[in-house]
């Protein structure tokens, strides 16, 4: 089975003479350890998809499956579980909690969880970002590239079967960004993580295994193992 599989999304937004869909009919299957992107022009209903995806929003018809967990299927508390435990997400906007130390956000999705940490996969998550020397300092003592690693490294640390990225270089520089972009990769070529990225940057996307390009609602073109050009 795929990490993420979606079938026959669609998305309506409103009511009577307001309506707006969002999603007509989508269907992706990622599989699991592929890092995908999905672009797509403002309002072609990237982030709609990526929130459905994630069990954030609900399709208005169609299925998700995250692995064998059918969304529609499942139960609040389920639900709930699945998006602590089996889902990790990264925000454009870090939205680590500021009185925290970097440490306390990233094992924050565990406290909510009830679980404690695997010391393992703590220093390999925390290796792998490069902030050995960052875990005691707050949100606002770090540079933005450094508080979108610990928000990334807060979303691995469930060791969730996929992270969902919306923007993740939105609020970077194209150094942290790219720099940020890295370490995706990194987690997915050496954790096996699966990674589902919306993204409107190009150069972003190239960083990609898979390109999806999303237009009014649809699928409408995907390339493997974009370069730069390709994806512009
Ligand atoms: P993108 O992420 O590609 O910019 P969105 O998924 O945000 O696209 O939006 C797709 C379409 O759905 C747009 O026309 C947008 O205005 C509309 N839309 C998104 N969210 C809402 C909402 N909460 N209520 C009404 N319309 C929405
Ligand atoms: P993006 O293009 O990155 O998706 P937007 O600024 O379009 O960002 O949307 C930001 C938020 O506003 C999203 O949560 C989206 O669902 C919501 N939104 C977008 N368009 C509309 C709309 N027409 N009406 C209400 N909410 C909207």
């Amino acid at each position: 089975t795929a990490a993420v599989t979606a079938t026959e999304l669609t998305k309506v937004y409103g009511t009577g003479n307001t309506r707006v869909s969002a999603l007509r009919g989508v269907s992706l299957a990622v599989p699991h350890g592929q890092f995908v992107a999905i672009m797509g022009p403002s309002g072609s209903g990237k982030s709609t998809l990526l929130h459905c995806l994630a069990g954030l929003d609900k399709a208005s018809s169609g299925r998700v499956r995250i692995g064998t967990a059918e969304l529609d299927g499942l139960a609040d508390g389920r639900l709930t579980r699945l998006r602590r435990e089996a889902v990790g997400f990264v925000f454009q906007s870090f939205n680590l909690l500021p009185t925290l130390s970097a440490a306390e956000n990233i094992l924050l999705p565990l406290r909510l969880a009830g679980r404690r940490p695997d010391g393992d996969w703590l220093d390999r998550v925390i290796d792998l970002l490069g902030l050995a020397d960052r875990m005691h300092h707050r949100p606002n003592q770090l540079s933005g590239g450094q508080q979108q690693r610990v928000a990334v490294a807060r979303a691995l640390i469930t060791r969730p079967s996929v992270v969902f990225a919306d923007e993740p270089t939105g609020n970077l520089d194209s150094r942290s960004g790219a720099e940020v972009l890295s370490l995706l990769r990194a987690s997915v070529r050496e954790l096996g993580q699966t990674v589902v990225m919306v993204t409107h940057d190009p150069r972003a996307a190239s960083y990609a295994d898979r390109v999806v390009f999303l237009a009014d609602g649809r699928i409408v073109d995907e390339v493997t193992d974009p370069t730069p050009e390709v994806v512009l």
